[in-house]
C-alpha cells in the first residue's frame, strides 16, 4: 500500500503529464485573486522611479552631517512634488516618506534625529551615504519581468501587478471539477432525511475545497449505487477537467464506483492509501481526466481531497502543485494511535507565546464533522508511531480555510 506521500507523486505524476496550454482570459487585477497566471508581467518604468525617502526627516549631504552640526533648511519635498532644484551645499531640505531625493543630497535623516530652532536644523549623529534612500532602479530595472507565467496571484502579486499598470491580466481559467457523491442513503440538504438517511454534506464540502484549491465546482448531485445511475453521472462528471466522488468505494456489496470507472475506461494508480481516516482512497485517469474516488465518511472525504485533489487543481490550473502546510509543533495531549498507517488526526494549533502547540479533538472517528468543525489543522501521527508524549515534536497539517 502507498504512503500518503507516494500517493500524492502519482497524482502529481500522471496530472502533471496533462499539463498543456490551458484556455486563457483576460482578467481585471480586481477579480484575479488566486487564479494562476498565464502571462510574465514585465515593469513599465524602473522601481522606485526616483531616489524615494522611506523616512520623514531631512535631506542632506551625508558628509556634512555630524553630531550636533547645524543646517540651514532651505526647503521641502512631499510625496509626489516635482523636483528639479537640487541641494545647494551647507543646506538641508525637509523631505516626506516617499518623495523624491533632490540631487545632491546622499542621505536622509530621521526627523527623530533632530531638532528644529527656526530655519535651522540641528542633527544628533552622524549620516550614512545611502541612510533612508531607495534608489532609483533598486527594485527593478524598467522591462524586469516581476512576475512569471504559472505564478499564483495572491495579494502582495495583485498588487505588484497594478503598481506596474498591469490592470489586466492573462489569467489561466479555473478548471471545472465534477463533484458528484454516492449513495442510497444521500438525500438532497434541502430535503428531510428519513430515520436512516443523510443529507449531502460532502458535496457542499467537497465544493468548498474545490474552491479552496482554485477549481470552479460543479455539483453533479448524488448518484444511487446503482451501476447504470453512477455510469451515467460519471461520464457526465468526465466532460470537465476532473471528477471527485465520494463514497462508494469500500469493500461493501454496494461499492460500485471503481468497477463502474473500470467499465468506462479508467486506469488506476492507487486504490488504497496508508492513511486513517481515507485509506480506501481511489485515483485514476478515465478519458484523459483525473479521476478521484474518495471514501464517503465526511472527514475521511475532506482529508483525502487536502492530500490529493488539490494538487491535480493546482497542476490542472496551469500551476507547480503546492507542497502541503505542513508546520511542526509542540505535542500538548499525550497521543495512543495504533501503528501501520499514518493517522490525521482533528486537531488544534495554538501559537502560545509564538510557539505551536497542538492537541487532538476527540471524536468519534471519521463520521464526526462537528470534531473538524472544531478543529484548526489535522495532527500527522506517523506510521512507525504508536505513543507519543507530551513535548514531542509532531507535524500538523494546517485547515488554510480557517487558520
Ligand atoms: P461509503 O464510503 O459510501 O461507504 O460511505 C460511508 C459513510 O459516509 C456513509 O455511511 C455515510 O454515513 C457517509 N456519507 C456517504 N456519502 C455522504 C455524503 N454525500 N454526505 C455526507 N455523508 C456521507
Ligand atoms: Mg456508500
Amino acid at each position: 500500500m502507498l504512503s500518503y506521500e507516494q500517493a500524492r507523486k502519482k497524482v502529481i505524476e500522471q496530472v502533471g503529464k496533462k499539463k498543456g496550454p490551458r484556455a486563457i482570459a483576460s482578467v481585471s487585477v480586481w477579480d484575479a485573486l488566486g487564479l494562476v497566471l498565464a502571462q510574465d508581467v514585465k515593469t513599465d518604468r524602473e522601481y522606485p522611479p526616483f531616489d524615494r525617502s522611506t523616512r520623514d526627516g531631512y535631506a542632506v549631504r551625508s558628509n556634512e552631517v555630524s553630531p550636533g552640526a547645524q543646517r540651514k533648511c532651505a526647503g521641502e519635498i512631499k510625496a509626489g512634488d516635482v523636483v528639479r532644484e537640487s541641494l545647494a551645499e551647507g543646506t538641508c531640505w525637509q523631505i516626506m516618506t516617499g518623495a523624491a531625493v533632490p540631487s545632491g543630497a546622499d542621505a536622509v535623516v530621521m526627523i527623530e534625529h533632530s531638532s528644529r530652532e527656526g530655519d535651522f536644523v540641528r542633527f544628533e549623529r552622524a549620516a550614512q551615504r545611502g541612510q533612508n534612500i531607495v534608489s532609483k532602479g533598486s527594485e527593478a530595472a524598467a522591462a524586469q519581468t516581476i512576475l512569471k507565467a504559472g505564478m499564483r496571484l495572491g495579494f502582495a502579486e495583485l498588487a505588484l501587478a497594478a503598481q506596474v499598470g498591469a490592470a489586466q491580466l492573462q489569467c489561466a481559467q479555473q478548471p471545472r471539477v465534477a463533484i458528484l457523491s454516492t449513495g442510497d442513503e444521500v438525500v438532497l440538504i434541502d430535503e428531510t432525511p428519513g430515520p436512516f438517511q443523510i443529507r449531502n454534506s460532502n458535496s457542499v464540502s467537497l465544493a468548498a475545497q474545490v474552491r479552496i484549491a482554485g477549481g470552479e465546482p460543479v455539483v453533479l448531485g448524488n448518484a444511487a449505487d446503482r451501476i447504470e445511475d453512477l455510469e451515467e453521472k460519471i461520464e457526465r462528471g468526465l466532460k470537465e477537467d476532473a471528477l471527485v466522488l465520494s463514497g462508494g468505494i469500500s469493500l461493501g456489496k454496494y461499492d460500485l464506483v471503481e468497477g463502474v470507472l473500470k467499465a468506462v475506461g479508467a486506469e488506476f494508480f492507487f486504490d488504497a492509501v496508508a492513511i486513517r481516516p481515507g485509506k480506501p482512497a481511489v485515483f485514476g485517469m478515465c478519458q484523459g481526466k483525473p479521476v478521484f474516488g474518495l471514501p464517503g465518511n465526511p472527514v475521511s472525504t475532506m482529508v483525502t481531497f487536502e492530500l490529493f485533489v488539490t494538487p491535480a487543481i493546482d497542476l490542472l490550473s496551469g500551476a507547480e502543485a503546492r507542497e502541503l502546510p505542513l508546520v511542526e509543533a509542540r505535542l500538548a495531549a499525550p497521543l495512543n494511535e495504533k501503528s501501520g498507517l499514518t493517522h490525521f488526526l482533528p486537531a488544534r494549533v495554538e501559537w502560545r507565546e509564538q510557539v505551536p502547540e497542538v492537541k487532538a479533538i476527540r471524536w468519534q472517528g471519521s463520521g464526526d464533522i462537528a470534531a473538524l468543525a472544531s478543529a484548526n489543522c489535522f495532527l500527522v501521527v506517523p506510521t512507525d508511531r504508536e505513543k507519543i508524549e507530551v513535548g514531542e515534536s509532531v507535524f500538523v497539517l494546517l485547515r488554510k480555510d480557517v487558520v
